[in-house]
């Protein structure tokens, strides 16, 4: 076939450059004008699709709509609903729409006030409390005075303050006892009352609302205090992109020279718009039908329509050379962004040698291993 590209197409490489390369590479003074050289070419076929997926929701939000989904375009029929095209088969953005006459805001339970009446003081905005606090420092027990134990009443012959003087720090000193009026007996924290005034309501037993912080109302729990609720269907148009890619021949060299040939390789390309158009001529005639079958067997998932779609198909001169002087190794020449690179492999004989070898040396060293254990 004429149009089979047979080396001489797009970044194709001369004899010339490929011996060149390969002599770089050989021990000094050897030449590579014996060299053997066979086309190993690469084909890689890449199919980008874009898809879309349509699909209808139903939306709410707490409160009036909000401006982005007043400003939707409206829709009949989510399916034959018009949509801006997509730009290429990177534009993945989502297109949202609004179902005709499905909006609507409905005031809450609440009244539109977006408040509802505190449970805890039912709208009072306080709460109980009681006025007077037991005293921490005596329990209000006896201990409040020590002459009349907090009744008010001096029990003769038990107090004599002057045989007994006040010891500790001061804050744990005896005060003037309230309520019997005796001096050094009382205790300090409620002056021999047994409890003091609750600072929380001011002693007048009824203080702010814990829950409404006094108001008598709260957030209605609803409406989260928006007052009303939007609800509306949207239809949703959303797009995906998928990338498949087939590289032929899969295994074109060894583990290592493979490596470098994947890392660095220079193809060259032809981008095909038309989902229709004939593969390139170019590419290897070996490697179309199935690059043609990849390509047409790649469709969008169930419920997705295409939208767009684009085939990439590259090439990579590849060349498989020999040489007589340099019998162990295999080298493998194309192009790459710094000129003509060559990856050199061992071949599989000289690989199964050293395989053999290794093998080989491991037995010895069990063999001697089991002579020393006896
Ligand atoms: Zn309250
Ligand atoms: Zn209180
Ligand atoms: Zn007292
Ligand atoms: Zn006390
Ligand atoms: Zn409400």
């Amino acid at each position: 076939m004429a149009e089979a590209w047979s080396g001489d197409g797009v970044g194709a490489l001369s004899d010339e450059e490929i011996r060149e390369a390969v002599r770089r590479r050989l021990k000094p003074g050897l030449s590579a004008a014996t060299a053997k050289i066979a086309a190993l070419h690469r084909s890689r076929c890449t199919v980008v699709h874009l898809s879309e997926h349509r699909r209808e929701e139903e939306r709410a939000v707490d409160g009036p709509p909000p401006k982005v989904v007043l400003g939707l375009k409206v829709y009949d029929d989510l399916d034959t609903a018009q949509v801006p095209a997509p730009r290429s088969v990177d534009d993945t953005s989502t297109t949202r729409l609004l179902l005709r006459e499905s909006l609507r805001e409905t005031p809450c339970v609440c009244g539109g006030s977006g408040r509802a009446q505190c449970t805890t003081c039912e709208g009072a905005t306080t709460v109980d409390c009681p006025p007077r606090l037991g005293c921490k420092e005596c329990g209000g027990t006896a201990d409040a005075c020590d002459a009349c134990d907090g009744k008010g009443r001096v029990r003769k012959g038990r107090f004599v303050p002057e045989d007994a003087p006040p010891e500790g720090p001061a804050s744990l000193a005896r005060v003037k006892c309230a309520k019997c009026r005796q001096p050094g007996a009382a205790c300090p924290g409620c002056r021999g009352l047994g409890d003091i005034p609750c600072t929380r309501c001011d002693a007048t037993g009824r203080a702010p609302c814990p829950e409404c912080e006094g108001k008598g109302s709260i957030t209605c729990a609803r409406c989260k205090g928006k007052g009303s609720r939007s609800t509306w269907t949207e239809g949703r148009v959303e797009r995906e992109r998928v990338e498949k890619v087939a590289e032929l021949p899969e295994r074109h060299a060894p583990g290592r020279a493979r490596w470098t040939i994947n890392r660095h390789a220079l193809w060259s390309r032809t981008v095909l718009v038309e989902a229709g158009d004939p593969l390139p001529h170019l590419l290897e005639p070996g490697h179309r039908p199935e690059l043609d079958r990849f390509r047409t067997a790649q469709r969008p998932g169930a419920g997705r329509t295409e939208l767009l779609r684009t085939v990439r198909v590259e090439q990579l001169p590849l060349y498989h050379v020999r040489v007589a002087e340099a019998p162990n190794q295999e080298f493998y020449v194309f192009p790459s962004r710094d000129g003509v690179r060559v990856a050199v492999a061992m071949t599989t004989q000289r690989a199964q040698l050293i395989t053999g070898a290794a093998v080989v040396a491991v037995l010895l060293v069990l063999a001697v291993l089991l002579l020393v254990v006896r």
